[in-house]
């Protein structure tokens, strides 16, 4: 008889494919407000790079920000070399509601 016989194979998921499990209720008010005069002067750009879910894509030479889709991870408010960004939680109840199973 195998050791591994009853054992449940554990995969390790993909970071797209555990968000594709949370769902979103999604605050018309913006919980993050990005100043686009700052970002224009950003050299490197982190949030670009950073951002865990993709909410800031450059569009030209412009960063285009989107809140709907932010895992409130708080990052982007950490690495903004501008200070650029204003950060806030959704309102209570708003915002990404995560799914563990
Ligand atoms: S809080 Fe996290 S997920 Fe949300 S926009 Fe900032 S870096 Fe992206």
């Amino acid at each position: 008889m195998s050791q591994d016989q009853g054992k449940t194979e554990v995969k390790p998921m993909k970071i797209d494919d555990i968000l594709q499990r949370d769902v979103w209720d999604v605050d018309l008010e913006p919980h993050i407000t990005v100043d686009s005069s700052k970002c224009e002067k950003c050299p490197t750009k982190p949030c670009l790079y950073l951002c865990p879910a993709g909410c800031y894509i450059l569009a030209g030479e412009k960063v285009v920000f989107s809140y709907e889709g932010c895992v409130e991870c708080g990052t982007c408010r950490v690495i903004c070399p501008m200070n650029a960004i204003t950060w806030h939680y959704p309102k209570s109840g708003r915002g990404i509601m995560y799914r563990f199973t």
